[in-house]
């Protein structure tokens, strides 16, 4: 089968009685030159565990058949039962590979606690879930050695996103409290079959520790949707539902301005003042 080719994908397609999916986000990378570049940002080894999120048809699969040996494993999360069919006639017989059926986001954790973390989780991802997917690998603590993803351009935009400008928000600072995120580069629709109306971009993610004093992970990513709950108000406003007091006094420990919005702050500055409103709870 040739990927790079929408007349291939589509008698493909038509062999098994199916057409791309909208609302599961099928748009197909046909461009060989980008997947090969994002499986050589994946860095990956012969013996690599490592999961692909929405395989599809097998078209960054296949490449990273090219690398693998024995040693290494390939587990892909799909929800079409028609690719998961395709999937099985394809690489079925392969030892080293696996599927996991269903939606991502509900299947992936019991995969996880049976299986062990990956070295390399990638995807080119459906543009309406890639958030979800990676801020449910994130706040569970499924972060591996190295992750790249393909999302929509706005999404990875928002994800590498700096203080104080438009696009950083509280995924800014999820995704950057847990990962060094590279914004590597943006793929023209073109690149896709079917053509989307989107741009999408290429986003590396390598995890660092920075933050691993703190010991409260899933209160900290409460916090976070509070803090960021309401961009127009200032960081005492949006903090006010833990208590004026403790708003105030912590704040003023912190030296953080009360009248700021919270989307001017570094990342290290919401982590140190989550820490003290944990501390004096
Ligand atoms: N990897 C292929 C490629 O690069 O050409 C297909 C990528 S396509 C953008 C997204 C893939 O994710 C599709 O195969 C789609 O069926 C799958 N998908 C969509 N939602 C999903 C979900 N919630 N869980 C698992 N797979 C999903």
């Amino acid at each position: 089968m040739n990927y790079n080719s929408p007349n291939d994908i589509k008698e493909f397609l038509d062999s098994y009685g199916f057409s791309p999916q909208k609302r599961f986000g099928q748009n197909f990378l046909i461009g060989e030159d980008v997947r090969r570049q994002i499986i050589s940002l994946l860095k990956i080894k012969n013996d690599s565990k490592i999961w692909e999120i929405g395989p599809g048809m097998g078209a960054m699969t296949t490449h990273i058949f090219e690398t693998l040996d024995n040693e290494g494993h390939l587990d892909v999360f799909e929800i079409d039962r028609g690719f998961i069919k395709m999937l099985t006639d394809l690489y079925g017989e392969r030892e080293n590979f696996n599927i996991i059926a269903g939606d991502m986001v509900k299947t992936w954790k019991k995969f996880y606690a049976e299986n062990g973390k990956p070295d390399r989780i990638f995807g080119n991802l459906p543009y309406n879930a890639a958030s979800a997917m990676i801020a449910s690998l994130i706040e569970n603590n499924a972060v591996a050695q190295r992750m790249v993803f393909t999302i929509q351009k706005e999404v990875g935009l928002r994800m590498a996103g700096k203080p104080g400008s438009k696009e950083y928000s509280s995924f800014s600072v999820l995704c950057q409290f847990a990962c060094d995120i590279v914004y590597e580069d943006e793929i023209r629709a073109g690149a896709f079959f079917p053509v989307p109306e989107v741009t999408s971009a290429i986003v590396s993610l390598t995890p660092h520790k920075k933050f691993d004093y703190l010991i409260d992970k899933p209160g900290f990513f409460k916090f976070l949707r509070t803090v960021f709950s309401s961009r127009r108000k200032t960081i005492f406003n949006n903090l006010k539902g833990y208590g004026k007091e403790l708003a105030l006094s912590s704040l003023e420990k912190e030296g953080i301005d009360k009248s700021v919005r919270v989307e001017t702050l570094p990342v290290e500055t919401i982590v140190s003042l989550y820490d003290r409103i944990r501390k004096e709870l």
